[in-house]
């Protein structure tokens, strides 16, 4: 099993959590991994994903986003100057993302109406610079689908999905892929959806350092576990989760 070569579509290797191993943490992915997707989610990210992207081309690949509750905190300026960046920064990046709507950490109605308004600005600029967009919607799922199904107009991945089965068929039904973490291996309804997702529309991704499968660091080639319960659940070969969720991610980000 442990022989399976697989990939991440979604961590953070850049995440000061990684400063005393990433060297050792990168090579040991090279030899387990096909590849990485480095997710941006702050303006340092975002150059540390690119610069990690450039230090180890054709392994590591990079992402540029705000996460929406750096998005909401940032001066108008600041947003301005960030998408700048992105769009000057398109030759470098695979994606837009991470970016949407976080109402799990975010209460406050006028301030989910401003997550709202600049996540609108991140599907146009994907649309710009025609890239995928990579979409955190944690407990916003409802209006992150909404809001994609008449804005969004590439591609769109729904990255660590945690929404109702009701949401996730509208996400299948307007053609988003649907990514699925080493969060699979705790969680009941993340199982659910899995079973009703074809793989053909299945991403896999740790979103480490997050997300460890025992709550410890997560490391990139945990995917691996993430397919195994899929494989579990949709009663198939785990060789072939992977297999098909490599062409979707070779896909959906044009690598
Ligand atoms: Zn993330």
């Amino acid at each position: 099993m442990e022989n399976i070569k697989t990939m991440d579509t979604h961590c953070h290797l850049q995440h000061n959590w990684f400063d005393e191993d990433r060297d050792s943490v990168i090579a040991e992915a090279r030899k387990r991994m096909h590849f990485i997707i480095e997710s941006g989610a702050r303006p340092d990210w975002n150059r540390g994903a690119i610069s990690l992207s450039e230090k180890h081309k054709g392994f590591i690949y990079a992402t540029a986003g705000l996460h929406p509750m750096d998005a909401q905190k940032a001066s108008a300026s600041d947003f301005e100057k960030e998408i700048d960046f992105i769009r000057e920064s398109k030759d470098k990046i695979i994606g837009v993302g991470e970016v949407g709507l976080d109402y799990h950490w975010e209460k406050d109605e006028k301030i989910r109406a401003l997550q709202r308004e600049r996540f609108s600005r991140f599907i146009s600029l994907a649309d710009e610079i025609k890239k995928p967009l990579v979409i955190h919607s944690w407990d916003g799922e409802v209006d992150a689908v909404d809001i994609l199904s008449r804005e969004a107009s590439g591609t769109v991945v729904m990255h660590c999905f945690s929404g109702k089965k009701d949401e996730l068929l509208k996400a299948l039904d307007l053609g988003f892929y649907i990514s699925f973490s080493t969060q699979i291996l705790a969680s009941k309804n993340h199982r659910r959806l899995a079973k009703f997702t074809p793989l053909e529309r299945m991403l896999l991704e740790t979103d480490a350092p997050y997300l460890g499968p025992n709550r410890e660091k997560n490391m990139p080639w945990n995917t691996l576990l993430a397919a195994e319960k899929i494989a579990v659940v949709k009663e198939v070969e785990v060789c072939d989760v992977v297999k098909v969720a490599l062409e979707n991610a070779k896909k959906v980000f044009g690598i």
